[in-house]
């Protein structure tokens, strides 16, 4: 599907607009589908953009907002499989945007409330001048392999058993690459090479991009961080442990090993 971002809100609203409404962190959906304009009545939505030219509106709701019958607020994660694709990404940003506005309402330097900028995705402050651009989080997350076997960890923050990639947040002033082998000393011990970038996804909780690679064993002996890892260490394709779900982008690694080039010719088959 084609995209096209949109900075300020058009004249009039389309009625068959994509309207993405939050309360809190939940999204509002009817059955599987989004609400319509109209039947969520006067707003204040935000523009995200066309989507195959479709007007795609965020909003957010009273935080206390309770779902009529019918109705339903869902974490966005929950929401995966419920949505196209498209759609579920479309909600990520628009939860990222409604964040983003909420918490610039006012000047970071000095407190004054601020006001959208025409043609820009910014809050300015109608004092000072600052401006808020929507801020992004870059994380790093690497598969490691060693010989036919790869690091998976389970972190201490993990919700369910699974076992995944080593992640971290990228520091200021620190290159993707410079992050992704202090991220692997800092939690594995361990020395990497040949690192390899695969791809990225939004990563809206809050506001990550998370920025995926891969790479080889080098060295070291494998020292896990208890204060991130509660247990870890070299699995083989034939026992694998539980693993992170769809669509993750550690998934989306993990897969991408199973079946690469180095597996052998029975698992590729699968
Ligand atoms: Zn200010």
């Amino acid at each position: 599907m084609r995209f096209e971002p949109l900075l300020d809100l058009p004249g009039v609203l389309e009625p068959d607009a994509l309207v993405f409404a939050f309360a809190s962190e939940r999204l509002l959906l009817i059955g599987n589908d989004l609400p319509s304009l109209a039947r969520l009545g006067p707003l204040d939505p935000l523009p995200l953009g066309r989507l195959d030219g479709r007007l795609c509106l965020a909003v957010a709701l009273d935080p206390t907002h309770e779902p009529e019958s019918g109705t339903s607020l869902d974490a966005l994660r929950d929401a995966w499989g419920r949505l196209d694709e498209p759609l579920w990404t479309m909600a990520g940003r628009a939860l990222q945007t409604l964040a983003w506005a909420r918490d610039h309402a006012h000047c970071g330097r000095c407190g004054t409330p601020t006001a959208k900028l025409p043609g820009e995705r910014a809050l300015a402050c109608t004092s000072c001048g600052v401006a808020a651009y929507p801020r992004l989080s870059p994380a790093i997350i690497v598969l490691v392999r060693r010989g036919d076997e790869v690091l998976l960890c389970h972190g201490t923050r993990f919700p369910s058993r699974m076992y995944s990639c080593l992640a971290g947040f990228v520091d200021p002033g620190e290159s993707l690459e410079e992050a992704v082998h202090r991220e692997i000393r800092e939690e594995a011990g361990i020395e990497i090479d040949d690192v390899t970038y695969v791809s990225s996804q939004p990563w809206p909780f809050p506001n990550s991009l998370m920025v995926g690679f891969t790479a080889r064993y080098a060295g070291g002996d494998l020292t896990l961080d208890p204060s991130e890892i509660v247990d870890g260490g070299w699995f083989s394709r034939e026992a694998l442990p539980e693993l992170p779900p769809y669509p993750s982008i550690a998934r989306h690694l993990i897969d991408g090993w199973i079946d690469g080039a180095d597996a052998p010719a029975a698992q590729r088959t699968s």
